[in-house]
């Protein structure tokens, strides 16, 4: 079976027992064993980041361009072979991963530019003959905290920014698909990242993301993951006086008004509710949609599922790949039938049965529910969305509103009134009009509001919020 070592101060290491990485489309099919550190070696890895920011920080911008350009190069000409790694650790189809891998690559090649342009600004003081320069310097070691549903995408848009402003990294991939970071990380190593400057450590969340957490040496956390988990490290880092950074769930809502354009409405909910088998932290799982289209969108929504095809991610044809594991197949289920109980009517959602052993489970739709009902209330995570009649704008933009997240929202009109008041007045951190609530550039600010997120936004340019801190200098030339 093929082994998977932690990478530690530009050396592969053995971790302190392993872990089996197995595909959810086949059980029988172990992508291999992955090294799973201890605590000690955790520390060994924020000790190696340490020392190599030493020279990190003051690497000139050249040279941080080439590390990431020629990763992000390597990960572009690699983009099949890497996306067959990500389909079959994580589930989703191959032409999702191969595009989520594409995007990774993009990722780096944005990011290599980013190096270029670190820039600072200069002001006249208000007091005489004095100057005031503002700069950018690195934070210093970064600890990066990933979760399972994107296996490169996540950890290339925290690598890439953190390595471009001249901070060093230490990663922990989500337990369950620790097989795409790794080759992510071997290619940053081969493109010629010193030793320390990137270090995988791979295991448990309690184990090895609890030491990055509370290590005094470590200078920011950035997570992505669940609200439980995210909220208890963001009360850990406030304490220890860590900068950081978290992107949790969602609960985003996608209204269709009755002026909408139907098949558009449809083929956004079915994309942004359903592929990649719901499981987006930008996912469309609340379907808000006013008294006159309501009949016709449910129609069409249930004719356009009876299509889709649920297999193996490997597989040709296959719209929907499987759940990423039996404990997110429980929480879908589980959800499903709190629906039934609270009164909600389920459409499809049953288990499909595969050539292999697998996770497949039909998309689901819940219909006859009510805003304060727990399957609008609570992130499932899985393909399954459910839907609110709503009598008018008005109470769509109520309801849209009314949940604890605001991460993605979207609206299908043919208004521009609607759209743009909406566009105004959505309590999210990102706006969809007439496409999928999920689905982003890369060179663009990504994030939420609400419970979905604390701290500034990730991706394009913002990025550099987080991953460099800024220096104010007064300079009195008279006494120089
Ligand atoms: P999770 O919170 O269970 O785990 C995320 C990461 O945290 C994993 O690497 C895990 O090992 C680690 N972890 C767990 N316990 C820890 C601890 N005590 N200390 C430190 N680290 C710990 O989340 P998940 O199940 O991997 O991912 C699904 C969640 O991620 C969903 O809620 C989804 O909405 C969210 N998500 C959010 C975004 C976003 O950008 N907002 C993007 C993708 C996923």
């Amino acid at each position: 079976m093929s082994q998977f070592a932690n990478y530690i101060d530009g050396q592969w290491v053995d971790g302190a027992s392993v872990s089996r990485n197995v595909n959810p489309s086949n059980l029988d099919d172990v992508i291999g064993e992955f090294a799973q550190a201890d605590a000690e070696q955790t520390h060994r890895a924020i000790s190696a980041a340490r020392k190599a920011f030493a020279q990190w920080s003051l690497s000139t911008p050249q040279q941080r361009f080439d590390v990431l350009d020629q990763a992000g190069s390597a990960i572009l000409a690699r983009k099949a072979e890497l996306g067959k790694v990500l389909a079959r650790e994580e589930g989703k189809t191959l032409p999702e991963a191969i595009g989520e891998v594409g995007r990774a690559g993009q990722i780096f090649k944005f990011f290599a530019g980013e190096a270029l342009r670190v820039g600072g600004e200069v002001m006249p003081s208000v007091r005489p003959g004095m100057t005031v320069e503002m700069t950018r310097e690195p934070v210093g070691v970064v600890g990066l905290i990933t979760p399972w549903n994107f296996p490169i995408a996540i950890p290339a848009w925290k690598i890439a920014p953190a390595l471009a402003y001249g901070n060093t990294v230490v990663i922990k991939p989500a337990d369950l698909v620790p097989g795409s970071t790794w080759e992510l990380v071997k290619i940053i190593a081969e493109a010629g990242a010193p030793a320390g400057v990137i270090n995988l450590v791979m295991g448990r969340g309690s184990v090895v993301g609890e030491a990055l957490v509370s290590s005094p040496d470590v200078d920011a956390i950035s997570f992505t993951g669940s609200v439980s988990t995210g909220r208890a490290i963001g009360a850990k880092c406030f304490d220890s006086g860590k900068k950081f950074q978290l992107e949790m769930g969602g609960k985003n809502p996608m209204v269709v008004l009755d002026d909408a354009d139907l098949n558009v409405a449809i083929e956004a909910c079915i994309n942004g509710a359903f592929y990649s088998t719901g499981q987006r932290c930008t996912a469309s799982s609340r379907l808000i949609v006013t008294a006159g289209i309501y009949d016709r969108f449910i129609d069409g929504m249930k004719a356009r599922m009876r299509a889709l095809k649920v297999g193996d991610a490997l597989a040709d044809g296959t719209h929907i790949g499987p759940v990423v594991d039996d404990k997110q197949l429980a929480q879908d289920e589980r959800y499903l039938a709190i629906a039934r109980d609270e009164g909600g009517t389920v459409f499809g959602g049953e288990r499909v049965e595969g050539s292999t052993r697998g996770y497949f489970l039909a998309p689901a739709l819940v219909t006859e529910t009510t805003p304060a009902m727990r399957i609008n209330r609570e992130e499932v995570f899985g393909p399954v969305a459910s839907v609110i009649k709503v009598k008018d704008y008005q109470e769509a933009l109520a309801v849209a509103n009314g949940t604890e997240f605001g991460l993605s929202a979207g609206i299908c009109t043919t208004s521009l009134k609607y759209a743009s008041h909406f566009r105004r007045h959505v309590q999210a951190g990102m706006v969809m009009v007439n496409t999928a609530t999920a689905g982003v550039d890369y060179h663009v600010p990504f994030g939420g509001r609400k419970g979905s997120s604390y701290g500034p936004r990730e991706q394009g340019a913002y990025a550099r919020e987080f991953y460099t801190s800024v220096k104010t200098a007064y300079i009195n030339p008279g006494a120089v």
